[in-house]
């Protein structure tokens, strides 16, 4: 098969295209310019750009569109664009970019550098954009991306109303803003940035990115729940035990030390990632399938999370932090002997909370979640293990008839998989579980895109489906608060250390022991 990609200039025929076979493609169809701020970046090289050039490569971006870098570093255009070829080549699943495509990509990028305080970076930023409107096409519509550390995020909202770049100045087109996580590092951070924000763009305009929520299984918890039949009637205190959702990585904190000291396990991964899986996963049936009818459910599931009590903390909540160890056959450092990273520090490399929810649906329900560095495996999954069989009918005395798990592969593995109860063949009724497993890349053939690919996509297309609304970060750091200030007031303890490799301080183990249950095996 070849395929033809449309052009303003010409078509340009490529040949075949993995990343159309097999799929479906929904074009954008508005012209946009999309503006990305931190172009000088780790996540423009490895991720945002790589993204840029497959939505193109994929046919998705719409005919007029326009791409500008924003960053303080000096870059000439030229700079701009041949370091972009590189990242391109080096991090595009796609491998190097097509010399044809290319050339049409390449002459619609710009850069504009400049400090983030200085409005006249930013009227420079405004007439390439006006220029793009006249030369490409693209109508005024505009998309913003900030990708710079958190710090300046409220300083170029700010520049950008300043500038008459806000959205209220943009009345020829639309205008959208894509803001990276974290948004915020407390409830009072997050509320201050909030109210920026919210001085310049609407909320319909903001695009809170966590890009867990574009990667297909994490959407395919929907598909699973309420485009099937067999699981809702069971989805619910009388039929499930528990669930554990984990995001374990082996990574450690790399050269990002810095940031972590003033982040943590908590902040990192569960106020935002994990928390919003454990929404998707509890929330009600929406109404329709749009954007705010299922972002309401999960705002009420989340602010129906029991607020834990200072004083209770211990009993919900455990932390740990990596000392030295093996992975992989590698020795690695300890937490506190990587760069950037106190000698005392008491930032928390792992943490585990048992959160309720308090509804008719999940009263009493344990949601154990953790997130981790260093760990044995890397592995992201959400695991719902039903209750015990009422009585026991068969299996010898010696058989241990396990309960029922349905497990949500999210990372690396991306599936579903049922484990259940069978008789072993023989003569006698030995009963052993056995799993049902759902592969996403052999069940459809197909790879899934990045999940930067889809959020893009999705932000052009203004579809804000899976992107967190203002009300349910700020219930998610309500519910963290406690926790956080808990931890930053005590000092470590023996059991939360944790070797590199493991699966996690003995303080998690104790948090589920005390409810008679065990955490999955990473
Ligand atoms: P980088 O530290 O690589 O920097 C991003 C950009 O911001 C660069 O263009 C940098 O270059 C500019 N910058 C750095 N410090 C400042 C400052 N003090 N004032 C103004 N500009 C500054 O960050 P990442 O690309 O790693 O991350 C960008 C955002 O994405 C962050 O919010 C991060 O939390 C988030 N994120 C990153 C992920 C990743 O894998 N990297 C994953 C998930 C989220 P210049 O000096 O040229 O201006």
């Amino acid at each position: 098969m070849s395929i033809s990609l449309a052009t303003p200039q010409a078509d340009v025929t490529l040949g075949p295209n993995p990343l159309r076979e097999g799929l479906e493609v929904d074009r954008v169809t508005d012209p946009c310019n999309i503006v990305f701020f931190g172009a000088s970046g780790d996540l423009f090289k490895r991720m945002l750009l790589p993204a840029m050039y497959n939505l193109r490569l994929g046919g998705i971006l719409p005919e007029n569109f326009g791409i500008i870098g924003f960053s303080r570093s000096t870059l000439s255009q030229e700079e701009f664009r041949e370091t972009g070829r590189a990242s391109i080549a080096e991090f595009s699943r796609s491998g190097p970019a097509h010399d044809t495509l290319w050339n049409d990509f390449s002459s619609r990028m710009s850069y504009v550098g400049g400090e983030f305080d200085d409005i006249e970076t930013f009227y420079a930023l405004r007439r390439i954009l006006e220029e793009n409107d006249e030369k490409l096409g693209t109508q005024a519509n505009r998309l913003f991306y900030l990708s710079t550390p958190p710090s300046v995020f409220a300083e170029i909202v700010k520049q950008l109303d300043a500038a008459g770049l806000g959205p209220r100045d943009n009345t020829k087109g639309w205008s959208r803003i894509i803001i990276e996580k974290p948004f915020g590092t407390s409830l009072d951070s997050a509320r201050a940035l909030q109210a920026e924000v919210a001085r310049v763009f609407d909320e319909k305009q903001i695009y809170r990115i966590d890009h867990y929520l574009g990667k297909e299984p994490v959407q395919d918890i929907m598909a699973l729940r309420f485009a099937n039949v067999i699981f809702e009637p069971i989805w619910n205190r009388q039929y499930i035990d528990s669930i554990q959702i984990t995001a374990a990585e082996t990574v450690g904190v790399e050269q990002r030390g810095g940031y972590y000291e003033n982040s943590g396990a908590l902040r990192d991964m569960i106020q935002n990632h994990v928390i919003n899986l454990l929404a998707l996963v509890a929330m009600e049936p929406p109404i329709r399938s749009d954007a705010d009818s299922i972002r309401d459910e999960k705002f009420k599931v989340l602010t129906a999370m029991r607020p834990v009590s200072q004083e209770n903390i211990d009993n919900y909540a455990a932390r740990g932090q990596y000392v030295e160890g093996n992975l992989d056959g590698k020795s690695l450092p300890a937490y506190r002997q990587e760069n950037g990273v106190s000698k005392e520090s008491n930032i928390e490399t792992f943490a585990a909370v048992k959160f309720f929810i308090d509804t008719w649906r999940w009263a009493e329900v344990p949601f154990y979640v953790r997130s981790g560095k260093r760990l044995a495996r890397k592995c992201s999954e959400i695991a719902v293990t039903f209750k015990q069989i009422p009585h026991r009918l068969f299996g010898e005395a010696g058989d241990h008839i396990a309960q029922n798990t349905l497990v949500i592969k999210i990372q690396p593995e991306e599936g579903v998989s049922i484990t259940f109860a069978a008789k072993v063949p023989g003569p006698k009724m030995h009963i052993r579980s056995v799993n049902m497993d759902f592969n996403y890349g052999s069940g459809f053939g197909v790879v899934s895109a990045p999940a930067y690919e889809r959020l893009i996509g999705d932000a052009m297309r203004g579809d804000a489906t899976l992107f967190t609304r203002w009300d349910a970060v700020e219930v998610a750091w309500e519910r963290v608060m406690p926790i956080l200030e808990h931890w930053e007031r005590t000092p470590l303890q023996d059991s939360s250390r944790y070797t590199v490799g493991s699966q996690g301080p003995q303080s998690a183990a104790n948090l589920l022991g005390a409810d008679g249950r065990e955490w999955r095996q990473i």
